[in-house]
């Protein structure tokens, strides 16, 4: 899978890529992420890639003109499944969203930044917008970051043992287990005894039912249930 980064920061998405599992799944050759500086695609001496809004009002407004010399161009050379903007005003990002997304071959995130980009480049350019969560951050690329380390490690063989990312939260619409290491016993606080005894479908069962509970503690509108 092929994932193309615009941003105005390209340091700001150096080091999250560049770690763990990200890392090695770009040194195996199962994701390539390209981090692209939309200042090389401006078309002034200054490099500008924002100007004052239309109307007045506070805040920088980033430009069609460079977004679109760069989607242009990176589209004469692959076609993309999506273009994704990241916005607060977009759909919530949900682990599903993630699924979706690591069936796809290449996507472009385009990152915000200012007050935020040029209407026309999300009517004409944008095939999908995605918040996050209910915050207003500097720009997009902590949420493209966000947004890429979710999928990446989803793709086959990214994460060595397979089944650590189907029992993860949310993929199979419950909470993770809580999970222990060694000592089996620390200052007095035991690990429950289920988990030492090696029965395997007990635990199975065990990690099931716990599953169950902080789901309905913590998040029972997964459940279909009210909270409270
Ligand atoms: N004026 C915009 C608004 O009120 O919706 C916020 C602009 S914000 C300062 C700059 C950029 O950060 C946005 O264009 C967007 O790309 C990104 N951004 C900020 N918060 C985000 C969030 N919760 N989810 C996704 N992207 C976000």
């Amino acid at each position: 899978m092929r994932i193309d980064i615009i941003t105005v920061l390209p340091g700001l998405l150096r080091s999250p890529f560049d770690e763990s599992i990200i890392r090695r799944a770009r040194q195996k050759g199962i994701a390539e992420i390209n981090i692209i500086d939309l200042r090389d695609y401006s078309t002034d001496k200054h490099r500008s890639v924002d100007d004052y809004p239309f109307g007045g009002g506070a805040g920088m407004v980033m430009m069609i003109e460079p977004v679109y010399n760069c989607i242009t161009r990176l589209k004469s050379e692959r076609h993309y499944d999506e273009v994704i903007y990241t916005s607060p005003d977009g759909a919530g990002f949900t682990q599903a969203m993630a699924n979706e997304l690591s069936m796809k071959e290449n996507i472009i995130i385009l990152a915000g930044h200012y007050k935020g980009i040029d209407q026309r480049i999300r009517d004409h350019l944008i095939t999908r917008e995605i918040s996050i969560g209910d915050y207003v951050l500097t720009g997009g690329e902590l949420p493209a970051a966000v947004i890429t380390d979710a999928v990446v490690r989803l793709l086959p063989g990214a994460i060595s043992d397979a089944e650590s990312a189907l029992s993860d939260s949310f993929q199979d619409g419950l909470l993770a287990p809580p999970q222990y290491t060694r000592p089996a016993e620390f200052m007095g606080w035991k690990v429950p005894d289920i988990l030492t005894g090696g029965n395997t479908p007990e635990i199975e069962r065990w990690r099931f039912e716990q599953s169950l509970r902080i789901t309905r503690e913590k998040r029972p509108d997964l459940l279909g249930e009210e909270e409270g």
